[in-house]
């Protein structure tokens, strides 16, 4: 792995615009806030990445007509150091019994209805792992037919990010 400093905006822009056309072919409007063109983060480039194209495949995949995926960032109140990067669809949801399963290799919620999506129940297996390899934490949260929001934290280069002063552009 290659740690270096990255500009988590142009990350997480690549990603989506990458996936645009995914949304776009599903009727899914994916959308990002806003983030601060200065904040960087220590991590592995194309790691990172890939745990984005991921979850955000997975937001697309595992949506509902009509709706929506938002990528964003935001403190992290346990640790100032860090921040929280956010994928939150209005997809169908995960039901709680299945949360801490869905990270298993091959794990796949209801496997009859996930069939005509197709994929092998690798993608989340790999984010916990590379998350964990980063040392950072990864939460998912999740509302059965309302949607879910996969999260995971970055460690901010020093004196960059949303809590700290920059010069205006
Ligand atoms: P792969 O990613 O290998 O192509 P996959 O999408 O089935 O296949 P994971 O990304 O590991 O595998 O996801 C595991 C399972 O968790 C999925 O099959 C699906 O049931 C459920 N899941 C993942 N993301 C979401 C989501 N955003 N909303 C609802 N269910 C999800
Ligand atoms: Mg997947």
């Amino acid at each position: 792995s290659e740690i270096q400093d990255i500009y988590l905006r142009d990350v997480i822009l690549d990603v989506v615009e990458s996936l645009q056309y995914k949304a776009n072919k599903e009727e899914i409007k994916l959308q990002v806030e806003e983030i601060p063109k200065n904040l960087l983060v220590t991590a592995d480039h194309n790691q990172i990445k890939q745990v984005l194209i991921n979850l955000v495949e997975n937001a697309i995949k595992y949506n509902k007509p009509d709706g929506s995926v938002t990528v964003g960032v935001k403190p992290y109140s346990q640790d100032e150091s860090r921040v929280l990067v956010y994928v939150e669809d209005t997809g169908i949801g995960i039901n709680q019994q299945y949360i801490d399963r869905v990270t298993e290799r091959f794990f796949r919620v209801d496997k009859s209805r996930s069939r005509g999506k197709g994929g092998t129940g690798l993608g989340l297996a790999i984010v916990k792992h590379i998350m964990e390899a980063h040392d950072e934490e990864f939460f998912i949260e999740s509302t059965p037919n309302v949607g879910s929001t996969f999260s995971f934290t970055l460690t901010k280069v020093d004196n960059s990010g949303p809590a700290a002063t920059s010069p205006k552009e």
